[in-house]
């Protein structure tokens, strides 16, 4: 036992053989939204007085009596306050000097674009708010969104915000099943629909997906439908029951009071991406969530009044939330958002985005970027992106070596790298870099947000020592934590605060280092037990990413009669590299090199694509099921289920 004690902890210690730091520079510390480390000390000594002073920076109807009311485990933020989401977001800016100011800024697919100042949002907002409201849409009613990456898709959002009408948004890659499992969960009474999607050059057919799911969906009443690809859609309109957009929009008035909402009335409803098992119906409410996602905004990406801020993420996922409209607009500042593909019309199309528009912020995820590195540096080399000034990523835990790229060829090693982790249930980003203060080190999320206390257990529920890996926990409320799962509050008590009585079990592991930095490990599930030894697949995955013809890594553990778990690679080369069986030694090799022998391998298998979800998160749990010839669980959130047929056959053929 000691021995393998020992055995592990020479593992952690080699553990990617980090040591690399990036300290900001002088110049950006000098300038950041946070430039003095006692912020951090200031939300220990009193989150809520912290919280409450990021609280006075919204528009409150009536403000609150109580910051806090924690009954275990259930929270109520700023008890008794009253506001609108939608009046912070667009109407208080419209009524001042960022009248026309662009709030969001829009790059179609093919490239049409469009600039929506926070004048003529408000305008666009009130009347479709006002059209709900003619097809009887009231507070508290759910209203479903099946959309593309469209500028009526914010806009929807905040219409809903406005009237008090909760939205649950379902990310346009679903299929028809995973839509009308979420309507029916959710009780939606109207579905916000496009005609299609521009996807690569291709149409996404969502209305006729939509039709499918409704089928089966008793609580619609109506369905309203964009009007974004024409004839190409082939989307039927039925009678009586759908609607167009522009012809509801047409002749309602741009004047519609915001609905006073309470504090802990209900903002929206999201399901998760669904990486794990069945998606959960996620909860947040206005006030908190509002105050959470416009502090962390402002802090870890450092926006000044004239940025242009630019979250790759889709809408239909919490990042887009947060991050695209939320959090952003409540700041007043100017979002991109772009429709497509990021090899549509070419593998530059991202930073050609980035030059046109001037982009200052860049928030992406470690799959994309682990995709530019397979198409090479001459795509971003072609751009000037002198403008950007931060990045920032979220999603995964990201590999050093994508880092390491990220910050030479997309941040030329001028700008700071913020690795945000958070989740749909804590609606924020919570173990973050401040870009002006913290040195990062590539691969770590570094240190918790101001006022959030995190901390990695063992399985006793004892904190572990420096270098250990444990389970991570957040030990006290925040203001953008779900409030419950809809419709099945004994899970919420179960799967989040049962784990570690008085804590939230976010069911990722993770250790800390001597400088107290948090390295993610992937999730809980992910961590893999090879002869008594815990390794992460993330680990392994980052080592076989290290190797220079390796594009992505997928790990699991097998299970085996000796070593309990044996561990399988499935790895996605660089392009132009061939697959041969020299290249699997020495992979195996270099992973036994990078991290030690008892990581080494025992099958790699070569594939042109990963089984990813439509968040683009690998679903490790389905390449165990092919690994130990099971049938596969809960596919409806697998991007394309094609990959898993191809992989299962070339696993069977091996064995
Ligand atoms: P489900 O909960 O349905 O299985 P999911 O966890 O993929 O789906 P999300 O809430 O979108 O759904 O993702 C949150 C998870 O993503 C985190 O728990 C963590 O595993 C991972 N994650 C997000 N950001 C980071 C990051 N910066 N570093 C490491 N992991 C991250
Ligand atoms: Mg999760």
């Amino acid at each position: 036992m000691a021995d393998g004690a020992a055995v592990q902890q020479e593992r952690l210690d080699a553990l990617l053989d980090e040591r690399r730091t990036f300290p900001p520079s002088e110049e950006f510390r000098r300038q950041a939204n946070a430039a003095d480390h006692a912020i951090y000390q200031r939300a220990a000594a009193d989150p809520e007085a912290f919280w409450a002073d990021e609280a006075a920076r919204i528009d409150w109807f009536k403000p609150w009596d109580k910051v806090l009311e924690w009954n275990f485990p259930w929270a109520k933020w700023f008890v008794g306050g009253k506001l609108n989401v939608t009046y912070n977001c667009v109407d208080r800016h419209a009524a001042g000097p960022r009248r026309n100011k662009a709030a969001i800024i829009w790059e179609g697919e093919p490239g049409d674009s469009r600039v929506l100042t926070f004048g003529m949002l408000q305008r666009e907002v009130n009347r479709f708010a006002n059209a709900l409201k003619s097809l009887g849409v009231r507070k508290g009613d759910r209203v479903a969104v099946y959309m593309g990456m469209v500028p009526e898709l914010p806009i929807a959002l905040l219409a809903c915000a406005k009237i008090g009408a909760p939205h649950s948004v379902v990310f346009g890659g679903f299929s028809a099943e995973s839509l009308r499992e979420r309507i029916n969960d959710a009780q939606a009474k109207v579905l916000i629909t496009c005609d299609g999607a521009w996807r690569r050059g291709h149409v996404v057919h969502l209305k006729h997906n939509a039709d499918e799911a409704l089928h089966g969906t008793p609580s619609i009443e109506k369905v309203i439908v964009v009007h974004r690809v024409g004839e190409r859609a082939e989307a039927a309109m039925h009678e009586g029951r759908d609607l167009w957009w522009h012809h509801l929009v047409e002749h309602a008035s741009d004047k519609c009071e915001a609905e006073p909402m309470d504090a802990e009335d209900i903002l929206y409803l999201l399901y998760t991406s669904g990486t794990t098992g069945k998606p959960k119906g996620i909860v947040h409410t206005t006030g908190g969530y509002l105050v959470g996602t416009a502090a962390t905004h402002r802090y870890i990406f450092d926006v000044k009044e004239n940025d242009v801020y630019w979250c790759t993420a889709d809408i239909g996922w919490v990042t887009g939330h947060s991050y695209i409209v939320y959090g952003p607009l409540a700041n007043g500042t100017t979002s991109l958002m772009y429709e497509g593909s990021p090899d549509y019309p070419d593998r530059g199309r991202f930073w050609q985005i980035a030059h046109k528009y001037g982009v200052n912020i860049l928030y992406t995820a470690p799959t994309a970027i682990r995709t530019f590195m397979r198409w090479g540096t001459e795509w971003p080399a072609k751009y000037d992106l002198s403008s950007l000034r931060l990045l920032g990523t979220v999603g995964e835990p990201i590999n050093p070596e994508a880092w390491i790229w990220y910050n030479q060829h997309i941040g030329r090693e001028r700008c700071p790298i913020v690795d945000t982790w958070w989740q749909t249930e804590t609606g924020m980003c919570m173990i973050t870099p401040l870009p002006g203060l913290t040195a990062t080190k590539p691969g770590s999320a570094t240190r918790p947000f101001p006022g959030i206390d995190a901390e990695v257990l063992d399985e006793k529920g004892e904190r572990v020592g420096p270098g250990a890996g444990g389970y991570l926990v957040l030990n006290k409320p925040w203001p953008a934590m779900f409030r419950t799962i809809y419709g099945d509050p004994e899970r919420y008590v179960r799967q989040y605060w049962s784990r570690y009585p008085g804590r939230y079990f976010a069911g990722d592991g993770a250790k800390v280092d001597d400088d107290g930095y948090f390295w993610l490990l992937g999730r809980v599930d992910d961590v893999m037990n090879v002869s008594g030894h815990r390794i992460s697949t993330y680990e392994v995955e980052s080592a076989l990413v290290d190797h220079p013809s390796v594009a992505e890594a997928a790990v699991i553990g097998k299970t085996h009669d000796v070593k309990g778990q044996a561990i399988s690679a499935f790895v996605t080369l660089k392009e132009g590299t061939p697959a041969t069986d020299h290249l699997k030694e020495e992979l195996k090799q270099h992973v036994a090199h990078k991290i030690g022998a008892l990581a080494r391998p025992d099958d790699i298998f070569f594939s042109a694509e990963l089984p990813k979800t439509r968040s683009a998160k690998i679903m490790r749990r389905l390449l165990r099921d092919i690994a130990e010839g099971r049938v596969l669980g809960d596919t409806t959130t697998l991007a394309d289920p094609a990959v898993v047929a191809s992989l299962r056959q070339q696993y069977e053929a091996k064995e």
